[in-house]
């Protein structure tokens, strides 16, 4: 059966954005239009998202806590299954460049937030048809240089905070090792007659007696003296 343009309606599209607003109204949008909606709130739930139900479109926010949609654009383009999937940033206008920026990260398409409610799903359906937009050749190498940039020094910021965290463990092992032997310390030092030492010491000085004795009777065997030396 050929695919008719209602059965093309009905793809599935996923929907990478960790704004609830915006993936609330762009659910809405466009499963008022037949399709399928899933959706996810960062790149590794998008990245996964994206291999376990093989969507038809990807619609991408490019600012994403932890890995942007720069790397999710990348790591998801590296498998060959969505070579040609449509990936579509959908993105706030911030800078100068930051269509050619997607575009050369591998997306195919870039739709400017905020979205436009009546034109939205046309722009959509048009990247389903096969539309594609290409990064003018004059850009290409400038906009790819600072791409390459951008990823070593997000990647150096990353070793970085690898390291911090490394040291911090570091450190919490060795205050953990410093306890264990101060437990360890303890624990031996809790026997009978080393715990009736320290008390009668105490309770020798605090009567001013210069000698106690006390011999248990449970358990047997266990007798304790202490003398100390009377005045000053
Ligand atoms: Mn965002």
């Amino acid at each position: 059966m050929p695919i008719t343009r209602r059965d093309a309606k009905k793809a599935k599209i996923l929907y990478i954005e960790d704004n609830r607003e915006n993936r609330m109204l762009v659910r809405a949008i466009l499963e008022a239009e037949g399709y399928t909606i899933v959706d996810a709130e960062d790149g590794l739930a998008g990245i996964e998202a994206a291999i376990r139900e093989e969507p038809a479109l990807i619609l991408l926010d490019v600012n994403l806590p932890a890995i942007d949609g720069y790397e999710v654009v990348a790591v998801i383009k590296s498998f060959p299954a969505f070579a040609t999937t449509p990936v579509i940033a959908v993105t706030a206008y911030a800078m100068e460049g930051d269509r050619q920026r997607t575009l050369v990260a591998g997306c195919d398409g870039y739709i400017q937030k905020p979205i436009d409610v009546d034109a939205f799903p046309r722009q959509v359906e048009e990247f389903l048809h096969g539309k594609r937009e290409r990064v003018e050749s004059h850009d290409e190498g400038v906009y790819l240089r600072e791409l390459n940039q951008r990823l070593v020094y997000r990647l150096l910021n990353q070793v970085e905070e690898l390291k911090r965290l490394n040291q911090h463990f570091v450190r919490r092992a060795s205050q953990l090792e410093d306890l264990h032997r101060a437990t360890g310390a303890i624990t031996s030092e809790l026997s009978v007659a080393g715990m009736l030492e320290k008390l009668l010491g105490e309770l020798a000085r605090a009567i001013g007696s210069t000698s106690l004795s006390v011999e248990l009777s449970e358990p047997p065997g266990v007798q304790v003296s202490v003398h100390r030396d009377s005045g000053v």
